[in-house]
């Protein structure tokens, strides 16, 4: 999918294109008057494409997107430098904005408007990067074979009355990679290599297909519980396939480690990173406004099932139906700083 977005953005891109590269090639200074921004995007869903086609009605910026995975797109930013199309880059997942910024691939984005859009607690600490929406990493769990009171925390998945009974995907996701990094991070690095071979002990299967197969997995008797997205509860119950609706139907959403003195479910944001060279900066900085305003903060919880950046807006109905919870509060750049300790930890304890 991913590389369909690519080979889709580079078909489209016209002579015209060129000749207007070759334009802004020749302006010295930074004020490059364009009727474009150029987004390189992680994210997946079909919610994209509306908000970016309602931010060109209202401002008449053509917004260009290419698709591919986070890494793919840092090599890609890495390797253009100064020649970088790229005015903004978009991921599902802090720990890899982090690793831009790091990379010197961003630059501080400091406007009042965005600033006073989003929530303080989920802001980069150090301005390099913007939430646009945030998912929790929740356990969904059978409505027929488990009670809700069975289950409590992340580390308690390693119970041995799981055996069996644990379904989640593989170790090269980023969902997951940042969910291990957040316990490396909260746990430190040898409780956690401990909490991770207990938790393939108790896999139902081999780690296989994505956070929705995981749950139509419980509706067909595999497995008990599953570890996924909070989002793609939503997108199953809302859809319009009668196995997704009714794999939907069959687990209840539960959010972990709630309890006193616990930290939190884990989470994580899709968020804009506004690169180095940003070639059409002005532009790039209105798109991050109108994404982090109240109507493309609507359109993001009606559509995706994300929760928002923007305090102002309410989840959806049906992701209000799960009650509110507790989000560990985990500086989010941390989920990229152990980013290299959790794969070694999937690595050394078989997490396929
Ligand atoms: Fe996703």
């Amino acid at each position: 999918q991913a590389e369909d977005g690519i080979r889709d953005a580079q078909e489209s891109r016209g002579l015209g294109d060129v000749y207007k590269r070759q334009l802004l090639t020749s302006c010295t200074n930074n004020e490059k008057k364009s009727n474009e921004v150029n987004l390189y995007s992680q994210r997946h869903y079909t919610v994209d494409k509306l908000q970016y086609e309602n931010f060109t009605k209202l401002t008449g910026i053509k917004v260009n997107v290419i698709k591919a995975n986070a890494d793919e797109l840092i090599e890609r930013l890495k390797n253009e430098g100064k020649n970088s199309p790229a005015d903004l880059f978009i991921t599902v997942d802090a720990g890899k904005l982090q690793k831009a910024a790091e990379l010197d691939l961003l630059q501080k984005v400091s406007n009042s408007t965005i600033e006073n859009n989003i929530l303080d607690d989920l802001k980069d600490k150090n301005g390099f990067w913007v939430p646009i929406t945030y998912r929790a990493r929740v356990l969904v769990y059978s409505n027929e074979r488990v009670s809700e009171s069975e289950l409590s925390t992340y580390e308690d998945l390693v119970n041995e009355k799981w055996k069996n009974k644990i379904l989640v995907r593989s170790s090269s996701n980023a969902y997951n990679q940042a969910l291990m990094s957040s316990l490396v991070a909260n746990l430190g690095y040898d409780k956690t290599i401990d909490w991770s071979e207990g938790l393939v002990e108790n896999f139902a299967r081999d780690p296989k297909g994505s956070d929705r197969d995981q749950v139509k997995a419980i509706a067909a008797g595999q497995g008990d519980i599953a570890i996924v997205n909070s989002y793609y509860i939503g997108l199953l119950l809302s859809s319009e396939n009668e196995e997704e609706l009714n794999a939907g139907k069959s687990v209840s959403v539960f959010f972990p480690n709630q309890g006193d003195g616990q930290r939190g479910s884990h989470i994580n944001v899709s968020g804009i990173g506004l690169t180095k060279n940003s070639p059409n900066k002005a532009n790039a900085i209105k798109l991050i406004e109108y994404l982090t305003g109240d109507v493309a903060q609507n359109t993001y919880v009606q559509n995706s099932y994300e929760y928002a950046a923007n305090p102002n807006i309410k989840p959806s109905e049906i992701v209000q139906s799960w009650g509110t919870f507790k989000r560990d509060s985990l500086d989010l750049n941390m989920l990229g700083k152990f980013r290299g300790e959790a794969i070694r930890i999937f690595d050394k304890t078989g997490w396929k």
